[in-house]
């Protein structure tokens, strides 16, 4: 059967892509900051250990086996799904993203967002990259009942 949770495009072709564009608009998967860099300057260096830890959730291929195997996604349409949060946690680790976790909060503080994982976590066993998914919804949900 057509991967459920997407737009069935015809046959067992689904429209992945356009989902994926639609999550990365809402999470605002981009850099935040409002400072201006000198590009003939050095860049400040990054920590290895955070550099890994960014290139390590970078690793998502958007195939959306996450969203499509998630009870949550496929009774909540609006649900960010996991690959959602993934990048959520990405930026959120990123020293050159400025956002503030409560700037996280106001993106996917709700139900359908952080709050609407059920913890079942088949996110995390069908991943095709062992992106760690389980381990960075559990540390975002974390930190963002911090701000409620
Ligand atoms: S299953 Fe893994 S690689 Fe595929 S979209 Fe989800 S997080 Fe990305």
């Amino acid at each position: 059967m057509p991967m459920p949770a997407f737009e069935l495009i015809k046959d067992l072709s689904v429209n992945t892509g356009k989902w994926m564009d639609a999550m990365c608009e809402r999470v605002e998967s981009w850099i935040h900051t409002n400072e201006v860099h000198d590009i003939s300057a050095l860049e400040e260096p990054v920590d290895p250990d955070v550099a890994d830890e960014t290139f390590e959730l970078d690793r998502c291929i958007e195939c959306g086996l996450c969203v499509t195997s998630c009870a949550t996604a496929l009774m909540r349409p609006d649900f960010v799904g996991p690959a959602g949060l993934n990048r959520v946690a990405r930026f959120q680790i990123d020293p050159h993203d400025h956002r503030t976790d409560a700037d996280f909060y106001e993106l996917v503080g709700d139900d359908d967002g952080i709050f609407a994982c059920m913890s079942l976590l088949a996110c995390d066993d069908h991943c095709p990259k062992h992106l760690p998914l389980q381990e960075k919804i559990a540390y975002m949900r974390r930190k963002l009942v911090a701000q409620r």
